[in-house]
């Protein structure tokens, strides 16, 4: 919101006090008062101390590779992690949202019994047995881009695969997606405490407080890579 500086009336005479208060209202509106809180675990120690973010205001475009009806939704589950995660950020560092074109995607979201799509970048692309593995390669300080299978461009920069016989229930899909969303966004690290999503073996699909703490400060702080 823009409000108007005091009436002259009450600072006239003082022209250059006049200026500072417009100059601080004007400071006011175009960075919002975010407090940031402390991380509640280390969000870069799958880094080597790296910390890795979107560019502020970031739109970020995720694709979910289909999959053939079963009992548990892989599409159902990413739409779910995307809402958790964009509730996160304080001032809309970005903005993740679900798209149904590969090739302009930021973010590909696949199970293991589908073929990569992706052409592989430049660091190694090794999921061996994880349930879960969220991939990307930085390179100068920002993500390499990959082009996704039968496309000319390229767009994507993190690469999510699930292997869905890992998981039986959809909540415990749910849970697996959303700890390597949480990865996308920013958390390179995981949480020692088994009730967060960024527990190395995820129960629930709602961030915490400790898990948002730990994002909003990655927010607030200037990334070593730009995904
Ligand atoms: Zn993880």
């Amino acid at each position: 919101m823009v409000r108007s500086p005091s009436s002259p009336r009450h600072v006239a005479g003082q022209p250059a006090r006049r200026v500072i208060l417009a100059a601080l209202i004007a400071a006011a509106c175009d960075s919002p008062m975010v407090v940031r809180p402390d991380f509640a675990y280390n969000p870069t120690d799958l880094t080597g101390g790296q910390l890795y973010r979107w560019s502020t205001g970031a739109r970020v475009r995720v694709f979910v590779e289909p999959m053939g009806a079963g009992s548990v939704d892989l599409a159902i589950a990413v739409q779910r992690a995307v809402s958790a995660w964009n509730a996160v950020p304080q001032a809309r560092e970005f903005t993740l949202d679900v798209v149904t074109n590969r090739d302009v995607a930021d973010v590909i979201v696949y199970d293991r019994s589908l073929p990569q799509p992706v052409v592989t970048g430049s660091c190694p692309f090794n999921p061996s047995g994880a349930a879960g593995y969220t991939y990307f390669c930085p390179i100068n300080g920002r993500a390499e881009r990959l082009r996704p299978l039968a496309s000319t461009v390229l767009t994507t920069a993190i690469v999510i695969r699930v292997d869905m016989t890992t998981t039986a229930t959809q909540a415990a899909l749910d849970a697996l997606v959303a700890h390597e969303v949480g990865h996308a966004v920013g958390i390179g690290g995981h949480s020692p405490q088994s009730t967060d999503v960024m527990y190395t073996r995820p129960t629930v699909r709602t961030p915490t407080d400790r898990d948002r703490n730990t994002l909003r400060n990655v927010l607030g702080r200037a990334a070593d890579i730009t995904l």
